[in-house]
């Protein structure tokens, strides 16, 4: 399995964007995008790594208030941890899994809400309800199997959102078939990032970012007042970039089938799941790159988008363009954008623009 790479990056950006891969000086802990080192007021700058989530986490809060923020959100992102992982006994999340049925706090309801709300828009495409699935691949104890057709199919009746019953205002939940568990693996890091901003706001810092494993939100720009440059890994190669996105209050958030593997006979099994098969999304997408002022949202769809595959994704896009943009690598080596991000992102390779009306 690929390890989660921890780089730092110092480079200046015209480097990284003739494709050039050298890195000079330490500055934050990232995976699948990277945010520029080129700050002029360093001496008002805090940082902050750690590793929560089952991930890398960087806090760059910058301004008076940056010690504050930083303390502020490093709490509230251990605290959502230990009460939305799958691996942790004690959390909500492992409790209502172990007991069929449990009380969620607020924060968690919310979650589950949107998640459930995302299943129904993407039509299954994101599923909070994976977790046995997930468990029969052997991804949280990274004991991997290849499960048969025959255990998929009684697996795929325990992923079935009708099958639970959830109530937002007493935050209860239960299952009514035994052996359903909540997974929100694939939208709470974009909770969270969206939670650290809160925390930043209301510390009274207009100026900072978050990135859990490569996965960034930003509040305002930097502060002299020029965009976030957010590279975008390049899935095939470590140290290469899609391209820059020019960002602020934003969140960007990439799901892909290069982070957590396993290969067995020459074949790779990623842990984005189709719930129509129970089995790693076939997708002809390597990498989906969700852009969005809502973190949430952003990181809910890079995982259903990356299921959908390239037809689909352009399509969602067209009918929700609103709410956000995407940047697309496929299997064929293209690389899509869609047309609100066309004048942000400087692509490294030839790539296609996604208008709104365009036939998929
Ligand atoms: P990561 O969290 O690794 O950055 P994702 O946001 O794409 O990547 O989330 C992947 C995680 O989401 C998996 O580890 C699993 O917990 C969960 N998951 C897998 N397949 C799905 C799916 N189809 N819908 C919702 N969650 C999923
Ligand atoms: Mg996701």
């Amino acid at each position: 399995m690929l390890r989660k790479w921890i780089f730092v990056i110092g480079l200046c950006v015209s480097m990284l964007c003739c494709g050039c891969s050298e890195q000079t000086e330490a500055s934050c802990a990232v995976d699948k995008t990277a945010v520029t080192n080129e700050d002029e007021n360093e001496d008002e700058k805090v940082t902050r790594d750690f590793f929560a989530m089952d991930t890398y986490i960087c806090l760059t809060a910058y301004g008076e208030n940056g010690e504050a923020g930083i303390i502020a959100a490093e709490n509230c992102i251990q605290d959502l941890d230990a009460r939305l992982s799958t691996g942790n006994a004690s959390s909500e999340i492992a409790q209502l899994n172990a007991n069929g049925a449990g009380r969620l706090s607020e924060d968690t309801c919310v979650i589950l809400q949107e998640a459930l709300h995302l299943q129904k828009e993407t039509n299954g495409a994101f599923n909070p309800l994976m977790y046995p699935i997930m468990q029969a691949w052997g991804f949280p104890t990274q004991e991997y199997r290849i499960p048969d057709d025959s255990e998929l199919q009684k697996l795929l009746s325990l992923i079935k959102p009708e099958n639970m019953q959830f109530s937002l205002e007493t935050g209860t939940v239960s299952f009514s078939v035994s052996g359903m568990e909540l997974d929100l693996g694939g939208i709470a890091k974009g909770y969270t990032s969206d939670a650290v901003m809160d925390c930043f706001c209301s510390s009274g810092v207009t100026s900072g970012m978050v990135s859990l494993g490569g996965n960034v939100q930003t509040i305002g720009t930097k502060p002299d007042g020029s965009l976030w440059r957010v590279a975008i890994r390049h899935p095939d190669k470590e140290k290469d970039f899609l391209g820059i996105l020019e960002t602020k209050d934003c969140a960007v958030i990439t799901s892909g089938g290069y982070e957590r593997y396993f290969e067995e006979n020459g074949v790779r099994y990623h842990h984005i799941m189709d719930p129509a098969t129970g089995k790693p999304a076939d997708s002809d997408l390597l990498s989906v790159t969700i852009v969005s002022q809502n973190g949430l949202l952003a990181d809910g769809l890079s995982t259903a988008l990356f299921v959908m595959g390239l037809d689909k994704a352009i399509s969602y896009w067209q009918a929700h363009a609103s709410t956000f943009d995407a940047i697309l690598y496929a299997t064929d080596g293209t690389l899509y954008v869609t047309a609100g991000i066309q004048d942000d992102f400087s692509a490294n390779y030839p790539c296609e623009i996604i208008q709104e009306g365009m036939q998929s």
